[in-house]
């Protein structure tokens, strides 16, 4: 049984991960995106259970307690997590799955899980990622201020990443992304796996 691969995509907010991850799983087969719980308040159109698993700041502390998360961190005033047993269960189904988390959650699941890939998105020039944030419509300005304060200390994250795509053209970047994904699943070690059968059948 092939066992999924674990990839992390991280982007100082208003890069254009969610929208790019988004069209990446319904674009290709066999990868699922995990759904973080998170202690923010819900967006407009945000969905419980769907964009995130929107809980109270006792609910994530219990959860916490409990050991659920793979990893967990304060992001801007909210804390967000992955919860481990989700992403256990795809992966042992071998289905690929993607964490969008925060520098200090790649950090954990990095140390946890070297074999992951780490994908961190940017975005062309910070003035471009302040009109995306801005034409999200969705953070108020003293949020979209917090979130461009923040942004260079992601992004001086990026030498612990192991692929950067410059979100620029929304097409290209999908691309980049797309290759990424169907590289890993041609590697020797998964193909191994994979095509254990026809290996043994062509050398015997
Ligand atoms: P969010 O998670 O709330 O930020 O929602 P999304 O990430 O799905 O953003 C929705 C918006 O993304 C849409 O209103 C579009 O403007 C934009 N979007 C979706 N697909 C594309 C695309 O192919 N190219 C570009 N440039 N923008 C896109
Ligand atoms: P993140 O998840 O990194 O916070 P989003 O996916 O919400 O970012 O994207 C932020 C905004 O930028 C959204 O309104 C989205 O439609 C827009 N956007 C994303 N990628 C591009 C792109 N390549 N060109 C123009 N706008 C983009
Ligand atoms: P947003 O509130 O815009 O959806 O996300 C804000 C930030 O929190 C982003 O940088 C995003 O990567 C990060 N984030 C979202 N979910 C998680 C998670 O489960 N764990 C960690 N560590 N960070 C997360």
């Amino acid at each position: 049984m092939t066992t999924g691969k674990l990839y992390i995509v991280s982007a100082p907010s208003g890069a254009g991960k969610t929208s790019l991850v988004k069209r990446l799983t319904a674009e290709l087969d066999g990868l699922t995106v995990s759904i973080s719980h998170t202690t923010r308040p819900m967006r407009v159109g945000e969905q419980n259970g769907v964009d995130y698993f929107f809980v109270s700041l006792d609910e994530f502390k219990a959860m916490i307690e409990r050991q659920a998360f793979l990893e967990h961190a304060q992001v801007f005033d909210n804390f967000y997590g992955t919860a481990q047993r989700t992403v256990e269960l795809a992966l042992a189904d071998g289905t690929d799955v993607i964490l969008e988390i925060d520098w200090q959650g790649a950090q954990q699941v990095r140390n946890m899980l070297p074999d992951s890939e780490s994908i961190f998105v940017l975005p062309p020039s910070i003035e471009i990622l302040k009109q995306r944030l801005r034409g999200r419509g969705q953070d108020t300005e003293e949020t979209i201020a917090r979130r461009m304060q923040d942004a260079v200390t992601e992004i001086s994250h990026y030498p612990e990443f192991d692929y950067l795509v410059v979100n620029d053209d929304f097409e290209t970047a999908l691309n980049q992304l797309k290759s990424i994904v169907i590289a890993n699943r041609v590697a020797q070690r998964r193909q191994q796996q994979q095509i254990a059968g026809l290996l043994e059948n062509l050398l015997n």
